[in-house]
């Protein structure tokens, strides 16, 4: 192995990732008087949060009556009682302030008459626990999340962090007692490697939807923090449930807003229906992710859909009239044109479900820090490493997500991890001694992959497992597709020892990036399949037909999922946590989810 020149830096927390999670924890922890670098991959306003379009929720009421304590109900119902109770009480208390911060913080909201922020309805927000449509969704047009995402990197700039900027994180660095010491990158731009130490590593790397063919998320969407996670010894939670969102333009898979239901915008089939009468009678166009998802499915297979192949559907909003289309939903309008040539004025727009969202990640509790099952204590702390945003699991989504609770969940937890590390980290505190040894097994991997030298290019065994995943890990499954598609991802986890990486250079060499981005892809696709096998149950984004039904007895429990050096996954579970923080809420018991 050739002997790299490795440079240190000694902060107290290291923040991988400039998304709103990153960003977020990254200002708060230098506004605590912690001293912080954020190391991306990307710029931060590039990162993926800038793409989101439709909103983020919190119980404002500025348009209508609200209270955190319906957000609170929706998003259990919604992740179909998966979601941990705790966490949602916190989140969706937390909401509020966390959105006026926002606001002070300078995110220009769309605005009412009265000056008071815009709020939209959205999928599975309701008022009094199930009974009205609530007005939840606090919007910048259509593009809230550039709002957002530039607002806080404003604010990261305003306050004292460093920022690393197109290094790229290869792996988590950890002592001899598991305490997480630090990680170790690549400034792709000089080609030098780096050992970053702190007190606390905070992975905020978004989510891994680029496991999957067609997805809304960036190509630099591609779980790096998942996959150091599993490296490192450690589960990630419930990796079967992917969100499909409903309305991806068909054959581009650019992502269109659930808010565009939500200013009355609905879907038709090939009779001209609005199918979704039928499915969900009180909701129709604004039931839950999953269940418009499925709805379309159906339409399809029974042969209602529309165009030449009859597979996709239509989204109508001609009826809102073209100055409502233009102030609310501008990009919407750019992104139908662009990308499916239709003008939204006068045509509805072609739209199948694509692969948007993963509820599963790395297992935290309610302050970000990242928890494991030991002996038993279900919830025990890993010392030293926290994670937050797409990459977590806290598990506030459960086994479905609510549209415009990510982005919400991005700003609750990135506060809630800089108020953790200020409570137990001290400002400059002196960091252990450490052996030279403990980059051994991270740099061994990194120069191996570098000098991969064997017959198949990085991107035919990504698109093989892109496909296995599209085709064996959809909008509805069964055993027989599962069991194929696990054996058919093991198999290209496989083919990876064959890898070819043409370029040793380590100077923005894209084919080296995309290896090791690659490898953490896999990692996470077999994580995925293989724990949707095992999960014989129908709950939220997770619909099997050989299982329709929910089996609250048997399957109301987190799948913690290991995978191993040869890609071998084992299974362990944790329990559902049915109990809230204070005695404001009380605890939402399981019962049949109709919208
Ligand atoms: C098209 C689209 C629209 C959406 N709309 C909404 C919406 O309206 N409302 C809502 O609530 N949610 C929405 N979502 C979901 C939500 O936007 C995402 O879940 C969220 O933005 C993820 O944020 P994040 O901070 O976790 O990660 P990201 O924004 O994905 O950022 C990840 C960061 O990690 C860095 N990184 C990753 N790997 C490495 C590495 N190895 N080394 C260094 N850096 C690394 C990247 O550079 C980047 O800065 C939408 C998602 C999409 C795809």
């Amino acid at each position: 192995m050739e002997a790299y020149k490795i440079q240190q830096h000694k902060y107290d927390v290291i923040v991988v990732g400039a998304g709103g999670a990153g960003l977020r924890a990254t200002f708060g922890l230098a506004e605590k008087g912690l001293k912080a670098a954020c190391i991306t991959k990307v710029f931060p306003t590039r990162s993926h949060t800038v793409a989101a379009q439709g909103g983020v929720a919190a119980a404002l009421g500025n348009m209508g009556e609200d209270d955190w304590r319906f957000h609170f109900y929706d998003t259990i119902k919604g992740s179909d009682w998966l979601g941990d109770q705790d966490a949602i009480e916190y989140m969706c208390r937390e909401a509020i302030p966390a959105i006026y911060e926002l606001e002070h913080y300078g995110v220009p909201f769309s605005r009412t008459d009265d000056g008071r922020i815009y709020q939209r309805p959205f999928g599975g927000m309701t008022t009094h626990y199930g009974k009205g449509t609530a007005q939840r969704t606090c919007a910048a047009a259509d593009r809230t999340g550039h709002a957002i995402l530039h607002t806080l990197y404003q604010q990261a700039l305003a306050h004292d962090a460093t920022f690393f900027i197109e290094y790229f994180v290869i792996d988590l660095i950890f002592d001899e007692e598991g305490v997480c010491r630090g990680v170790l990158a690549l400034d792709m731009n000089e080609g030098t490697l780096h050992f970053f130490r702190g007190q606390a590593v905070v992975l905020a790397t978004g989510g891994y939807g680029r496991a999957y063919f067609s997805a809304t998320s960036a190509h630099t969407c591609t779980g790096d923090g998942g996959g150091m996670v599993l490296r490192a010894g450690l589960a990630l939670q419930d990796m079967e449930f992917v969100q499909f969102h409903p309305t991806g333009i068909y054959g581009a898979g650019v992502l269109i807003t659930e808010g565009v239901r939500g200013e009355g915008g609905y879907l038709t089939n090939s009779n001209g229906e609005r199918f979704m009468e039928r499915y969900a009678p009180s909701a129709k166009d604004l039931a839950s992710r999953d269940v418009v998802s499925r709805a379309i499915t159906l339409e399809v297979r029974e042969g209602r859909g529309v165009g030449e192949q009859k597979d996709h559907v239509h989204l109508n909003l001609m009826h809102l009239g073209a100055e409502v289309i233009h102030e609310r939903l501008p990009g919407i309008a750019e992104s139908a044109r662009i990308f499916a040539g239709v003008d939204v004025t006068k045509e509805p727009i072609p739209v199948l479900p694509t692969v948007h969202y993963n509820m599963g990640g790395i297992p935290t509790n309610y302050h970000g820090e990242v928890v494991q099952k030991k002996g038993n204590d279900v919830d025990s702390v890993v010392p030293g490493l926290f994670a937050i945003g797409e990459a977590a699991c806290v598990s506030v989504h459960g086994a479905n997500r609510l549209g415009s609770n990510s982005l919400l969940d991005l700003v609750v937890f990135g506060r809630a991890v800089s108020h953790r590390c200020a409570e137990i980290i001290k400002p400059g505190a002196a960091h252990k001694d450490l052996p030279a040894s403990v980059l051994d097994k991270a740099l061994g991997r990194f120069d191996g992959l570098r000098n991969a030298n064997g017959g198949t290019p990085t991107a035919k065994i990504r698109g093989e497992m892109q496909r296995t995943m599209q085709k064996d890990a959809a909008v509805f499954r069964t055993g027989e597709t599962l069991d194929e598609g696990s054996k058919k991802i093991s198999a290209v986890y496989d083919s990876f020892k064959d890898v070819k990486v043409s370029d040793r250079s380590l100077v923005w060499n894209s084919d080296l990036i995309e290896t090791l981005e690659l490898s953490n892809l896999l990692s996470q696709a077999v994580a995925t399949m293989h724990s949707a096998e095992q999960r014989k149950e129908s709950r939220g984004a997770h619909a099997r037909e050989d299982f329709p039904d929910r089996d609250d007895h048997e399957w109301m429990k987190h799948t913690l999922v290991n995978i191993d050096e040869n890609g071998k996954s084992s299974f362990d579970f944790r329990p559902v946590h049915m109990y809230t923080l204070t005695s404001d809420v009380e605890v939402v018991p399981p019962k049949k989810r109709v919208y």
